[in-house]
């Protein structure tokens, strides 16, 4: 089964996973809609640079996410644009860190409207486009972190337990229709984000960038190797493919083996 001429929404794609996921589905000949921040002559590159890479149409929608009515009409936009939405990637998302007594009231609900009901709005949406045209895929970019915790991060725990949660209800309703919901893990993926924190790293140790690296990874991965966002995109690319049809509800690590421990 060819993936060519098909929609996918991948959602915080001017950057990191989001835009790794987005030049792996372009190499497959697929429509892209990306969104995300970013500066607009940076935007119109990547969109040439996937348009170069093999997609079918590229579009860009800047909605911010955090506004419920924006997320669903990009879902429509995609409809009106490309004629359908076959693939939707849950990808955007935020951090803040802070133990819990101190976590601001304000970025606990920007992240969570951002990483969970972002998502809710966009599934719910798409969904019965995917249902009419009895194919979809509906990819969720969780985390490690929506399996295991750790400190000082409690509104992007909650959001990425409950981002699995959501696959899995998803999983079950879309039963049968030729629709898949699954989650991606990630543990540590070098993205512009996680470098200038082991730049950061390796500054306030006195250190260089590998040390601070391998300081950084060995906390949590048994594997001291980043994952790149080539490497989700081929696990999505998977997840997309006829052979991943029966493979639904899922939350799949790509951790170095950080939640095995
Ligand atoms: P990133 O900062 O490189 O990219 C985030 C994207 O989200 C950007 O395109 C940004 O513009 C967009 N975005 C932010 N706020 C938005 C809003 N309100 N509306 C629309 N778009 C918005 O981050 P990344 O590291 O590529 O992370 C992408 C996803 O992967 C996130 O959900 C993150 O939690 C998850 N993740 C990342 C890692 C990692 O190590 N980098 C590990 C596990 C999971």
């Amino acid at each position: 089964m060819s993936l060519k001429g098909k929609t996918a929404i991948i959602t915080g794609s001017t950057s990191g996973i989001g835009l790794g996921i987005a030049e792996s589905f372009a190499a497959e000949g697929m429509n892209i809609v990306l969104n995300g921040f970013g500066d607009l002559k940076e935007i119109e590159k990547i969109m040439a640079d996937l348009k170069k890479k093999g997609a079918s149409g590229v579009s860009y929608n800047p909605a911010d996410l955090t506004n419920a009515q924006a997320a669903s009409a990009m879902v429509e936009k995609a409809c009106e644009e490309f004629k359908s939405v076959d693939v939707l990637v849950n990808n955007a998302g935020i951090q803040h860190t802070a133990p819990i007594e101190e976590f601001p009231p304000e970025k606990w609900d920007l992240i969570l409207s951002l990483m969970l009901t972002a998502p809710y709005h966009l599934i719910r949406t798409a969904l019965p486009v995917m249902k009419k045209n009895k194919w979809g895929r509906i990819i969720n970019i969780a985390s490690v972190h929506g399996l295991v915790a750790s400190p000082f991060k409690s509104a992007y725990v909650s959001a990425k337990h409950g981002l699995n949660g959501l696959t899995k209800v998803v999983a079950l309703e879309a039963a049968n229709t030729g629709v898949t919901c699954n989650a991606i893990c990630p543990g540590w993926v070098l993205t512009p984000l996680v470098e200038k924190q082991v730049q950061d790293m390796a500054k306030k140790d006195g250190t260089d960038f590998d040390k601070a690296k391998e300081k950084l990874l060995s906390e949590k991965q048994p594997q001291i190797e980043f994952t790149t966002p080539s490497d989700i995109g081929a696990l999505a690319l998977y997840l997309c493919s006829d052979a991943a049809r029966n493979v639904t509800g899922t939350q799949m690590p790509i951790d170095g083996g950080w939640t095995s421990r």
